[in-house]
């Protein structure tokens, strides 16, 4: 008897009949044999629609990490109770648990906790006792202060994959809007290709540049405990992409591009005019460090001016959307001590990356890159690189049409469009 984690994300568990057609799915799976456990997402649109609600009631309600947390995880609670109670009534046995319930033991540190520890007793008595489990996705509990953490937006993907290693499940599958891991986001890209499989580092790379079909720390666990995982649809029933952690994926053929992410979430700081003299990068960073942001590319023109005393450079560099008021306020605090002549703000950029495990052994993707760019008038604004990944920066206005001239000079445009099953894409 094989063990199967299934996770199905908010847009399959949309509304009533989606949640009777996952019940179905899930009973289907029993049927055929299968010890089941599922991790379910918050229906549709919920968590963003909490948290709305949340600044309804307060200008910045995450001053109140531990309540938005309290709020947010309701929503996964609602779609397991709603799941369980459908399941039963369609003639199956199933109990649902929460992250807490279902051992998920995270760090402290609200709304972006840290799985520390998965002890999942209640689940193996539930699938022993013959039962589908049924796990709210998203959230743990920090055994020293006693409270629901969450894991970071999407966090549901890593839920299942945390169970899944723990479990020693035999498969651990990822149902969502889409057929699997396209070349592409489907949204902004109509003619990307589904992939059959990828390797877990360009999924990886993938994940991190914006691709949000898996969560990043999702992929990272994966990888750390070679858990295979297969991403597929709820609402089809194509097999998927295999997303290969483990040696089974080893003898796979490594694509010189697998894909492209688009990521319109960043902004871009420049600090201009600062002195060039050293130690200067480090109390820049400093700043925006203590203002809690992560940072992402950095550039550094060359100085300019006449002689050693008065040479001065500029800094560029881009982080998350939602911390760029917060860290321009902190460097223009700082202003007389950086001793910069001004700041710009740009909030108005987006993230194009080119991913591909190939790209280690092949040269000229980046000339192809940046010839398709400059056939498309596309400006670049920053450029960064990884061994197997190139990202440019572009103006947000014209990232969609960027990601679709690099998608076509890869050669990655397939002829079927592809199907968008449910969400919004919110
Ligand atoms: P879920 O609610 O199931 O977790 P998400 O909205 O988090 O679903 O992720 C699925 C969405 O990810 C798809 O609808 C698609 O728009 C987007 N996406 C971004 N990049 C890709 C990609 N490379 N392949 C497939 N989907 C992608
Ligand atoms: N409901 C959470 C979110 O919207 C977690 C998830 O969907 O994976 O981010
Ligand atoms: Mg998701």
């Amino acid at each position: 008897m094989a063990l199967i984690v299934q996770k199905f994300g908010g847009s399959s568990v949309g509304d009533a009949n989606k949640i009777k057609h996952v019940a179905k799915r899930v009973i289907e799976t029993q049927k055929a044999g299968n010890q089941v456990v599922v991790v379910v997402s918050a229906m549709g649109d919920t968590t963003d629609e909490l948290i709305d609600l949340a600044q309804s009631v307060a200008e910045d309600p995450y001053e109140s990490p531990r309540e938005m947390d309290m709020l947010l995880t309701s929503g996964e609670r609602i779609s397991m109770a709603l799941l369980a109670i459908a399941i039963n009534a369609a003639g199956a046995q199933s109990r649902s648990f929460t992250g807490s319930q279902a051992g998920i033991m995270t760090s402290a540190k609200h709304g972006d906790a840290r799985i520390s520890e998965v002890t999942p007793f209640r689940i193996q008595e539930a699938l022993d006792a013959g039962d589908i489990a049924i796990v709210a996705g998203f959230q743990g509990f920090n055994k020293d202060s006693k409270d629901i953490t969450t894991l970071g937006r999407g966090g549901s993907d890593t839920t299942a994959v945390a169970l899944a290693a723990a479990l020693k499940a035999d498969v651990c599958e990822i149902y969502s809007d889409v057929d699997g891991v396209y070349t592409a986001d489907p949204r902004v890209i109509p003619a990307a290709r589904k992939l059959d499989s990828i390797d877990i580092e360009s999924m990886l790379e993938l994940a991190g540049a914006g691709a949000k079909i898996l969560h990043i720390r999702a992929v990272e666990y994966a990888r750390r405990h070679n858990v295979d995982l297969r991403v597929r649809s709820t609402f089809s029933t194509d097999p998927g992409t295999i997303v290969y952690s483990s040696k089974a994926g080893e003898n796979m053929e490594e694509p010189i591009v697998s894909g492209i992410a688009t990521d319109k979430g960043q902004a871009k700081i420049t600090v201009i005019g600062i002195p060039d003299v050293p130690g200067k990068a480090a109390e820049v960073f400093n700043t925006v460090a203590s203002a809690g942001a992560n940072i992402d590319m950095i550039v550094q023109n060359t100085p300019t001016g006449s002689d050693v005393t008065d040479r001065v450079s500029d800094i560029s560099f881009t982080l998350p959307l939602g911390d760029l008021g917060r860290v321009a306020g902190a460097l223009d605090a700082a202003k007389a001590n950086l001793g910069f002549r001004d700041l710009e703000q740009d909030a108005n950029i987006g993230k194009l990356s080119v991913v591909g495990a190939g790209m280690r052994t092949h040269s000229g993707v980046s000339a192809t890159l940046f010839s398709a760019l400059a056939t498309a008038g596309i400006n670049i604004e920053m450029i960064s690189t990884s061994e197997i990944r190139i990202s440019v920066i572009t103006s947000a206005d014209q990232l969609d049409a960027a990601a679709r001239a690099v998608h076509t000079a890869f050669e990655l445009d397939s002829d079927v469009e592809a199907v968008v099953y449910a969400g919004t894409g919110r």
